[in-house]
């Protein structure tokens, strides 16, 4: 039978949101419409925020900030507003706390370089997790190298939940900063970023949250979850790429340097010296991303209409629905916890089938788009014995039917690489 068809409908939201993406309705293959499931590596943009961008290019685009022209003045305004409307949908106190770099990436890297160089000393550590994607390892093993800090790394448990007894063991007065992931983007754990923000402060160490996958798929609070450093991107979040944001509280950017310099970070720039502008604009050097950001303001618009409770609560069905088929399957492995404990998506490895070719023939043949490889967690895959594995990750305009089409691929695939391989009954704890 259909999985779709065992779903509680009250849970989801409307099929005719998809139509609103006009990608969507693209053919791959004849006779096989597009089924996105690679949301995790960027999700798609509506209508809405196509058209905010040519708008912007058509009508309202200039240089910000430093023209008193017409166009300058009204270009500006709207960036301003998209900072505007990035604070108030993570609860940020003041739009000054809110950077705009190019993506999380930058962002961390901002952090790294700027809060670390700064602050950071020999023998201090920094905690982050085995399961950080790369932007939030590479970065500090940098800095750390640099300065002399120690890098220390939370355990998950066996089945992919961060292993809290470890972290409060590795959390000590030598701790200065945790660098941890909200949701994971390979294992799809959400984390509990409350208790450690609060164990974290409690041991005298600043939190910064990647949340990249976080930010897109549920409600994020900085102020109620207490974080000092907050880092994401636009085209995870329905807006373009080359955007992203760096949230921090005012008084650790305030006394942070700058972190890139050239035009627009500045208050007065002599021939041997400069002083940096206020916040934002001091780490925002050079022209910012302005379409891009006025792109992911309209990108917020359309979220907040959709509602972010109701679409994760939509993604948790698509998820519950994926984990209890592919547990039946013979041969494959999920990777990361039971449904209740991780967010819209399932990664999952084969015993005799690489990743890559598994990928290959469900885009080819039944028009599925998932990822393959190593997601950019090395290590993590490193620690679970595999070099690969293959993501499928839904957003709110994927229905239970994209679900059935995996399934259908995975079977498919099955025959095709391994006949021997067979469904099997088994019941999964959760
Ligand atoms: N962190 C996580 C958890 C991610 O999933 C990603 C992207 O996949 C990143 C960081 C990097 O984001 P970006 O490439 O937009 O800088």
């Amino acid at each position: 039978m259909s999985a779709a068809k065992t779903v509680d409908q009250s849970a989801l939201l409307p099929e005719s949101l998809r139509d609103d993406f006009p990608i969507l309705s693209r053919d791959i293959l004849e006779g096989h419409p597009l089924v996105f499931l690679d949301n995790a590596a960027s999700t798609q943009r509506p209508r809405q925020v196509i058209d905010a961008i040519s708008n912007v290019y058509e009508h309202d685009y200039a240089n910000v900030h430093r023209g008193i022209h017409t166009l300058s003045e009204r270009s500006t305004e709207l960036y301003e507003l998209a900072r505007e409307k990035v604070r108030a949908f993570v609860g940020a106190k003041h739009a000054r706390e809110v950077i705009f770099t190019p993506g999380t990436t930058a962002s961390i890297n901002l952090v790294a370089r700027s809060w670390g160089g700064a602050n950071l000393q020999p023998g201090d550590e920094i905690l982050t997790t085995v399961m950080e994607h790369h932007s939030n390892l590479v970065p500090w093993q940098q800095i750390a190298a640099e300065t002399g800090a120690v890098l220390r790394h939370v355990p998950i448990t066996e089945d992919g939940r961060l292993d809290m007894a470890a972290f409060d063991q590795l959390l000590s007065e030598r701790t200065k900063l945790v660098a941890v992931c909200s949701i994971s983007n390979t294992l799809g754990t959400i984390n509990p970023i409350d208790e450690i923000t609060s164990k974290a402060h409690a041991a005298g160490a600043l939190v910064l949250v990647d949340a990249a996958q976080s930010v897109p798929h549920m409600p994020v609070d900085v102020l109620k979850s207490d974080v000092d450093f907050l880092a994401f991107s636009g085209h995870k979040m329905l807006g373009p790429s080359g955007v992203g944001i760096l949230y921090g509280k005012e008084s650790l950017l305030d006394a942070m340097p700058p972190f890139l310099g050239g035009g627009s970070m500045i208050n007065e720039v002599r021939l041997d010296s400069f002083t940096p502008a206020e916040l934002p604009a001091k780490f925002e050097a050079g022209t910012p991303p302005i379409a891009p950001a006025i792109g992911m303001s309209a990108a917020i618009d359309y979220l907040n209409h959709i509602g972010l409770e109701a679409i994760h609560r939509h993604e948790q069905v698509l998820t519950q629905l994926a984990y209890d088929a592919l547990s039946q399957i013979e041969g494959l492995r999920i990777l990361g916890p039971a449904p209740k404990h991780r967010a819209g998506l399932v990664s999952f490895a084969f015993e005799r089938i690489h990743a890559h070719e598994f990928a290959q023939v469900l885009n080819d043949q039944f028009g599925v788009a998932v990822r393959a490889g190593h997601h950019c967690t090395q290590p993590l895959h490193a620690l679970l014995g595999i070099s690969a594995s293959t993501r499928a990750s839904f957003y709110f305009y994927n229905q239970p039917e994209n679900v059935d089409c995996l399934l259908e691929g995975i079977s498919a695939v099955q025959s095709m690489f391994a006949p021997q391989g067979r469904r099997r009954r088994r019941k999964h704890n959760s």
